[in-house]
């Protein structure tokens, strides 16, 4: 079953795992935002208040008085802003001596508990004030400044004065409960927003793998519709659509093998049951069984050089056939190639010319070498008509061997240059006399040379002839370790 056939299950959809990863994120954000908010307001409303407090008890030091019996409050009855402001600070107060006697204390400061003698000479014993919070019977809270004042007298007293912060306190609950009430709705709508856009965005990707899906081994010619964004995903459906057209070559490849060898095997073996049964049922003399046999022999060879060739080339594309590199000079290997093929190029009327240096060293597998001379030298003879020339060429220089097979014959079309060093493929031509050729010659000169780490290039024009020109490293250190495909990295 396809991928894309099966129904992924919803939570592990790319689309709701960005969207609950995001989720998660702006809660946790959002949530220690609010916290923070929260703890900064507090810190803010304290400060304030310990600063009014502060304030307080500068005002109170202006109100008391040091009297014999104690402490006492000094105000001005008839100033009514000065009795207010008194009775204020009094709302909350509380008096104690040095001794932890209290002195004083406000209806409100006994209501949330007049401080014990313990914590009033735990105070006078620092300089520095303390602050507490208390809370009254009804859960009022109060911050509490508690410190010692020194009389003229040089007698120490202890001070406490408090203001209610319950106004505080309700402010922040108000902010927490609205910021924290808010926040799920908050999420609601920005997720709801993020599975849209996330669903929006994620929806090509969706037509791309229903697309992909769609494509099967008997469709290879479809191709996925870029959507003209320019972003990742047409980069990605590109690099798809490349993929797929590479496939489709190597299918394609296979298909024409496949139809390219049963082809080339079923022309001989026709060809030799025809003979042996015409032969069978006809023949009368010896020599016409003779005849029959002789060309039915021929074809058999031909049959075997096919499978010897077809064997070897596979071989060489799977790297099993492997170059026994020598140093060694090329010139009387290529003069002996060249003598072989005299007396057929004599035969099919051509001028057979050869240029070679004294010596031509490098390091080169002499068999294949030979081959390779042998085939461009073949092909020269085979595709030029009478009257021609076929001339090589061969020089060195300080890197490399340079190898010129050149002919005035027939030449190779322009389209047909591409293809020519791949298996099979033979210039489509109406003459009968080069229908017997494998179309393998060349595919082994591409082997060959990129073998040795060297490049072959053909320059050809219609009716005026051909050009091979192949070089190849003196020295092996240039030599890829792995060859691969024969056709692969030559120049045509
Ligand atoms: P073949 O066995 O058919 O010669 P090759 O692989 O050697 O196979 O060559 C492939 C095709 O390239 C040939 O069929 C021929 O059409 C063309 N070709 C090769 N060499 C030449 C040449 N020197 N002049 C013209 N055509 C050539």
């Amino acid at each position: 079953m396809s991928t894309a056939g099966r129904r992924t299950r919803f939570w592990r959809r790319l689309g709701f795992r960005l969207m609950a990863g995001y989720l998660a994120f702006f809660t946790l954000l959002l949530a220690v935002v609010g916290l923070l908010f929260r703890n900064r307001l507090i810190g803010i409303q304290d400060a304030q208040i310990r600063e009014l407090l502060e304030g307080d008890r500068a005002a109170l030091a202006g109100f008391l008085r040091e009297t014999p019996d104690g402490i006492s409050w000094e105000v001005d009855a008839e100033d009514p802003q000065e009795s207010f402001v008194a009775e204020r600070l009094r709302r909350v107060f509380m008096l104690a001596d040095d001794e932890g006697r209290v002195l004083q204390a406000s209806p409100a400061y006994r209501v949330i508990g007049v401080e014990p003698r313990s914590e009033i000479l735990r105070v006078l014993s620092v300089s520095e004030p303390v602050w507490r919070t208390r809370k009254d019977p009804w859960g009022t809270s109060y911050l509490v400044r508690m410190g010692a004042l020194t009389a003229p007298g040089g007698r120490r007293y202890f001070i406490a004065q408090g203001r209610n912060v319950a106004l505080n306190e309700a402010t922040v609950q108000q902010f927490t409960w609205q910021y924290f009430s808010t926040l799920p709705v908050i999420l609601l709508v920005g997720s709801s927003l993020g599975w849209f856009l996330t669903k929006r965005g994620l929806r090509p990707l969706e037509q791309v793998v229903q697309a992909a899906d769609s494509i099967t081994g008997s469709n290879l010619n479809l191709r996925i519709p870029a959507r003209g964004a320019d972003d990742e995903l047409d980069r990605l459906i590109v690099t798809f659509n490349r993929m797929i057209e590479r496939l489709e070559n190597s299918f394609e490849q296979m298909r024409q093998f496949t139809a390219d060898v049963s082809h080339e095997l079923r022309t001989p073996i026709t060809a030799v049951r025809g003979q042996l049964e015409v032969a069978l049922m006809t023949t009368q003399s010896e020599q016409q069984l003779r005849d029959a046999i002789q060309a039915a022999l021929e074809e058999a060879e031909r049959l075997s050089d096919f499978v010897k060739a077809m064997l070897q080339l596979s071989q060489a594309e799977s790297g099993q056939l492997a170059l026994k590199l020598q140093t060694q000079d090329l010139c009387p290997i290529a003069w002996e190639v060249l003598e072989q093929y005299r007396p057929a190029a004599e035969e099919a009327g051509l001028q057979f010319e050869a240029e070679f240096p004294d010596r031509c060293v490098a390091e080169v597998d002499r068999i294949q070498f030979e081959r390779l001379l042998s085939n461009l030298i073949s092909n020269a003879i085979n595709y030029t008509p009478a009257g021609g020339e076929v001339r090589c060429r061969l020089t060195r220089n300080a890197k490399s061997v340079e190898l010129r097979v050149k002919d005035t014959g027939r030449g190779i079309p322009r389209e047909a240059l591409p293809h020519i060093f791949e298996r099979f493929y033979r210039v489509p031509t109406t003459n009968t006399s080069d229908a017997r050729g494998l179309g393998l010659g060349l595919s082994f000169v591409a082997w060959i040379v990129k073998a040795h780490g060297g490049t072959v290039d053909v320059t050809s024009e219609p009716g005026r002839g051909s050009l091979f020109v192949v070089r190849l490293p003196t020295s092996s250190s240039a030599v890829p370790p792995k060859v691969a495909a024969p056709a692969e990295g030559v120049k045509a």
